[in-house]
Formats: structure tokens, sequence, C-alpha cells
């Protein structure tokens, strides 16, 4: 075994690598940017080495310097983790070159796998079920036309060489096939630097389901069961279970049996997997077609180490240094039910636009899978929650990389012991300073199509209605939450009764105090009135009642409204984060000292809401705009994002040109309104 690697990653997954890697007693080498100087991954590891600027193609995605790291530090492999180098054959190839294992697949391996139409040629030769559709190398648009027509409409345009849910067209019908294909053709040579593009039929209302492969250097391979990731936004993964709901034994040993003829076809080694799309019939019966291979370890490992209690980053380590597959196929087995929820910094009301900013607190759920014992970090597989966590407390979620934040792992012995974790896990996620999708992600367990299994990749639009623009607790109760905390720590720091600085308040019978919030966009006032005994009463919204609250050791509790609640709260600055079971919210107190004489808000500018690239521009100087109207295209954190009207006007100037970097906050373009 390895005495030393190198973990050529960072975020969740280097630190997912390193735990495992202490536990073996193998030494660790983290490298690191500018920007992840002060990161998790850098803590967590044995040695670090600074590569480069923050930008990945100055740091992560050069490879001369990380394998110059590898050599500097004595490390005999290197883990690439996913994304960055993970499918690079070049440097895979310069690792064996340099004397370095490569823990993952040969380069052939990831060559044969990396254009998603020479790899369905490979498949279809080795038998394995593809989706109707045209995997040529010829790329005449009227001959693509003619493909399309005869394979019959919906198709799917897919970027050859394209990869986390880019470059994808969906095309209704005939007439708008060549405008689509260009439009693809645009983005994968951007994003991708290669044109090519395949053709497929558009499947209705699939599954995604994909088998888990190891193969070892002795030429055996085995399955890990599957993945059900059908739960989807901009084709990429929102939740990820296992075993994947109505999945029938023949069905998974047909599927296993064609994902290890996919990995046999071009002599894998290591943990691979082999996506399929799943048509569901009338019937309910299935039907499997090969997607795509993902030549790496998935994001979505930790459900089917749940399930298998395997602990996959230790096979690999041990397929890397030579060693056999630790089990043969039939000592794997199934136990219970696994469900993944990957946390991003994004917001979901806002078209899933990401989110940077500073983790100002980051609570997670009890979790039990890297708990420490005598021996250090002791890895439960099967634990009943597990957190895979990049960043704590304190740390910058920062624009330069995708805006995973952790992933949330829930096991139980059946899917709706898992279910219910995962709700209550996510209730107790508390994450204030940026944005994230934690109570996005409750609403999609909590849907009917999800609770009872009806997957399909659809499911988001489809359950559009209980998932965006929703309030969990409402205004009476964040306006209660917001008081109780504010009288709270008034106390705490005045040692008095909650009127005694407001003197002004104070009138002859009761006092009353005024209290003015913006909640949801929209100002709110409220009247608390202290009687003479003490009592609180208070008139919010179109509610009005007795307010009572006491501190706890975590948080408040509260009665008001015909509810009592456990509640936490956690100010910033004005706004108060308010937690309870069932859901977050937040609401800005009005200091209405500090606020007096305020001028209104400046209106106008319409400014970058993060970092990157300014893709287009849908408007020119002298259009007249309508609220919600689509003004500019931004890119950042991997993901396109549509900047529209905050409200009716007229377009003065445009302040960029497409192609333009942008900091944030940078003015985009004037509007009169
Ligand atoms: P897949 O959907 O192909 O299984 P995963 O969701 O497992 O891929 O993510 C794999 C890698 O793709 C990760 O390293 C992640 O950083 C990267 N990735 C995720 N989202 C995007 C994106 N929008 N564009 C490019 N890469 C992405
Ligand atoms: P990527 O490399 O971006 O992961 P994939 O080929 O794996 O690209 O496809 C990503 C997603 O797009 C799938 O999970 C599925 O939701 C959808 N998709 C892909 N192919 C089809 C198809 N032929 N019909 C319907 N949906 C598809
Ligand atoms: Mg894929």
């Amino acid at each position: 075994m390895f005495k030393k690697i190198l973990i050529a990653n960072r975020g969740e997954i280097a630190c997912r690598v390193a735990a495992t890697a202490r536990r073996m007693s193998i030494q660790t080498v983290a490298v690191y940017s500018d920007a992840d100087a002060g990161a998790k991954h850098v803590s967590v590891c044995d040695e670090a080495v600074h590569i480069g600027g923050s930008a990945p193609r100055d740091s992560y995605l050069r490879w001369e310097k990380i394998i110059q790291a590898a050599k500097d530090t004595g490390a005999q492999a290197i883990h690439p983790g996913y994304g960055f180098l993970s499918e690079n054959e070049d440097f895979a190839r310069a690792c064996k070159e340099a004397g370095l294992v490569f823990i993952g697949p040969p380069s052939s391996a990831i060559k044969a796998m990396g254009l998603k139409a020479e790899s369905k040629r490979l498949m279809g030769d080795a038998g394995v079920p593809l989706v109707p559709g045209y995997h040529g190398a010829d790329q005449d648009p009227t001959r693509l036309q003619g493909e399309a027509d005869a394979i019959g409409y919906p198709v799917l345009i897919k970027a050859s060489a394209g990869g986390g849910g880019k470059g994808m067209r969906i095309v209704e019908r005939s007439a708008d096939f060549a405008a689509a294909l260009a439009s693809c053709q645009r983005e994968a040579s951007s994003s991708f630097g290669n044109d090519a593009v395949l053709i497929e039929k558009y499947v209705q209302r699939p599954r995604h389901i994909e088998i888990q492969v190891f193969g070892d250097t002795l030429g055996n391979y085995v399955y890990l069961f599957e993945r059900d990731c059908s739960v989807q936004r901009r084709h990429q993964k929102v939740l990820e279970e296992a075993p994947a709901p109505g999945m029938t034994p023949q069905l998974r040993a047909q599927m296993g049996a064609a994902a290890v003829a996919a990995a046999r076809a071009v002599a894998y080694v290591g943990a691979g997997t082999v996506e399929f799309i799943v048509e569901q019939k009338p019937d309910g019966s299935m039907n499997f077609f090969f997607m795509e291979m993902n030549t790496r370890l998935q994001v979505e490992h930790p459900v089917t180490e749940a399930i298998t209690g395997q602990d996959l980053v230790e096979w690999q380590l041990r397929v890397a240094s030579g060693e056999a597959l630790p089990l043969q196929q039939d000592e794997l087995r199934i136990t219970g039910h696994a469900i993944e929820a990957r946390i991003c910094a994004e917001s979901p009301d806002n078209n899933f636009l990401p989110a940077t900013g500073r983790l100002d607190r980051a609570c997670w759920p009890e979790h039990v899978a890297f708990a420490r014992n005598a021996d250090g970090e002791a890895f439960h597989a099967s634990a009943p929650v597990r957190i895979d966590a990049g960043f704590g407390e304190g740390d910058v979620i920062s624009p330069y990389y995708d805006s995973m934040v952790a992933k949330l792992i829930v096991h139980g012995d059946t899917r709706e012991q898992a279910l219910a974790r995962l709700d209550v896990a996510l209730a107790q996620t508390h994450i204030v300073g940026l944005a994230t999708n934690v109570q996005f992600l409750r609403y999609v367990a909590r849907t009917d199509s999800f609770a009872q299994a009806q997957l399909d990749t659809a499911l988001i639009p489809r359950e559009e209605a209980q998932l965006f623009q929703r309030e969990p607790l409402g205004l009476a109760l964040a306006a209660a939450a917001a008081i109780a905390q504010t009288l709270l720590e008034e106390r705490a720091c005045e040692g008095h009764d909650p009127f005694s600085r407001r003197d002004q308040w104070q009138s002859h019978g009761a006092s009353v105090r005024p209290f003015e919030f913006v909640f949801r966009d929209e100002a709110a006032k409220a009247a608390l009135t202290c009687g003479h005994d003490g009592s609180l009463h208070l008139v919010v919204g179109d509610s009005a009642g007795p307010l009572q609250f006491s501190a706890l050791p975590d948080g408040l509790e509260l009665q008001f409204a015909g509810a009592r609640q456990r509640l936490q709260v956690y100010r910033r600055g004005e706004t108060l984060h308010v937690f309870g079971a069932a859901g977050a919210t937040q609401i800005v107190e009005v200091d209405l000292l500090a606020h007096a004489g305020e001028a209104a808000a400046e209106v106008g500018r319409l400014t970058a809401p993060m970092p990157g690239k300014v893709v287009s521009f849908a408007v020119k100087a002298g259009d007249k705009v309508t609220k919600g109207q689509t003004l500019a295209v931004m890119e950042a954190m991997k993901m396109e994002h549509t900047i529209s009207a905050p409200a009716d006007g007229e377009v003065l100037e445009l302040l960029y040109a497409a192609g333009d970097q942008v900091a944030e906050g940078s003015e985009l373009l004037k509007l009169s309104v």
C-alpha cells in the first residue's frame, strides 16, 4: 500500500479522500490555490503545497505543477477526486511517465469514454443498449438535420465533449433544428473546445439510473448496484438515492452486466460509473440505454457506500496499489436505503443563482460518519446521518469553483426511514451568511412525487408550485421570533426590562413599542405592548395575542398566535435568520432610530449579483423593458444566469460588452425607471 498520496483536488472530495487515507495510515499531501490558502482540505492533510492562482487554470488544472509537488513531497500516487483533472487522459499518462500512480483508470480508458459519440460507437459494438440516435463523425448540418428527422422528434442534441449538464438542446420539431444545432455548437466550442455533437431520441419522462462499477488490474470486475439520480435541475443532480425505487432483481442484474461489459470493453481499472437513461413504459416495465461513462469517483458515491457498507475510496487505493478487488460479486449485498442531498450555495427562487460569501454560521446535524474515536477518524459507511463537508464556519465560498458546500447522506432500513431522517437532518442544517438550497431540498423531498418515488427527470418542473417562492414560517412567527431575539439581546447587554432603553415608548398605562420589518420584500409593522404585570401582547399583520418566550441553551422557545415552537435565531446586522421545525426564513428588523431621515433607496442601477463573465446582453440602449424581462446573461460558477429587469423602464446605456469579466456589484447597465 502507498505510504503517501497527493490529493489533486479541493473542497469536500479532498477532505473525503484524506479521511480514508488517514484511517489507512497513508500520509496525505494537499495542493491549494491562493483562494484556498485557509481551506479545510489544506488543514486535514499532513502537508500542503501551494500551486498557484485562484482560477482553476492557474492551479488545480496545472498538472505539471501538481506532478512536481508530488515528486517534491515524495508522494507515490495522485488521487484526482472528481472534476478538474480526474478525466484528463494527458494527466493520467503524465503521472505514469513521472513514475507516479494515477488513482483512476488507465489513460486509454479515459480516452475511450471521453467523447460521448465515440464511446457510444464502442458501447454499441460491445452489445450495450443505446438510445436510438446518430453518433457519427460526419458533422455536416444537412446530414445532422436528416438524421434528426429520421430519429423523430423530440430529439436531444448533445455536445460530444460535454459534461456537467452543459451543451444540450432539446428540439421539438424539424423547423427548430438548425437554430438549436448552431447554438449547441457555439456553446460546445466555447465550453469544451470541441463543437462535435451527437443526436439522440429525447426520452420522455426518463429516469437516470447509474451503475457503480469497479475493476482491478487483474481483470476482475464487479458492480456495486445502482443509484437513482433522476431528481435534477438543469440536467444536474439534486437528490440521489440507492437502491433505485422499483428496481427488480432481474433488471438490476441486466444493467449490472451491461455496465460490467462497458468497463471490460475499455479495460477499465478502479471506480467508474455507467450512466443509463431509463424509459418507463405504461405497463411499469423499464428499458435502459447507455448514456455515458464517468471515469472517476462520482459525487454521489456515498449512497453506494451506505447500502453496501464499503468504503469506495479504500477500494480505489487498494486497486491502484495493485491489490485485487476486496469483494466478489456474490459477496456484495444491499442493506437498507440511502439518499444524498447536495447542499449548494445558490438561490433556488432566483433561478438557482449561485451565491458566494462567508459561512458566518454553519451548523450541521448530528452525524457519525466520520466521528473521531481512539484510533482517529473512524469511517462508518452506513451511518444513519453523514455529512461530507468541504467548508466550515468562517470559510468563504469563492466564485472560482463550483457551488457545492457539502453533501448530506442519510441511511435507513427503508426508504421511508431514510426520507424521515433526511427531513430532520435538513431542518438541523443551519447556514447563515449566504443563500443555500437547504430549504428547497426539504421541499423537494416532501413532494408527493418524491415521497411516493414517482421519479423522473421532470420532477422539479412538475412540482414547481410546491418548490418555489414558498414561505415556511410566515410573517407572524418570523416577526415574533425577531422581537423575542431582540429583547433577549437587549436584556443580556443591559440587564433591564425590555422597555427601559426606549423611554420614549413608555406612556401612562401600558407602554407600546413599535417595530418595523421587511419580510419577503414587503414592509410590515408590529406593536408590542407591555402590561403592568410585565406580560407582552403583540400585534403583527393579521395576528394578535400574548407573546411568551424564554431562552434555551441552543435557541429560544416561543409561544404566539396559537403556535408554540422551539426556534434558533441568528442575527446578521439587521437581518434575522429564523430556523424552526417547519423551515427557515429571514426577516429584516429595521432599526427605527438608525434609519431616521434616510433617503429612499437608489434605483436605476443594475449590478452583477456575482463575479463572472457577461455572456450576452438581450437588450440595447433605448429599449423599453418590462419588469422581469431578460436583460443579460452571465456565467459564473460554471453556470449561466439570467439577469432580469427589476422594474419597467428604459435601457439608457450598456456598460460592458459580451465576453467581459465583471466583479460582483459592477454596474452592468443603466436603466431609467
Ligand atoms: P455527472 O452529472 O456527470 O455525474 P457529477 O454531478 O458527479 O457529474 O459532477 C461531476 C463533476 O462535474 C464535478 O467535479 C463537478 O465539479 C463538475 N460539475 C458540476 N457541475 C458542473 C457544471 N455546471 N459545469 C461543469 N462541471 C460541473
Ligand atoms: P453530462 O455529461 O452533462 O452528465 P449526460 O449525457 O450524462 O450529460 O446527460 C445528463 C442528463 O441529461 C441526464 O441525466 C438526463 O437527465 C438528461 N438526458 C440525457 N440524455 C437524454 C435523452 N436521450 N433523453 C432524455 N433526457 C436525457
Ligand atoms: Mg452525466
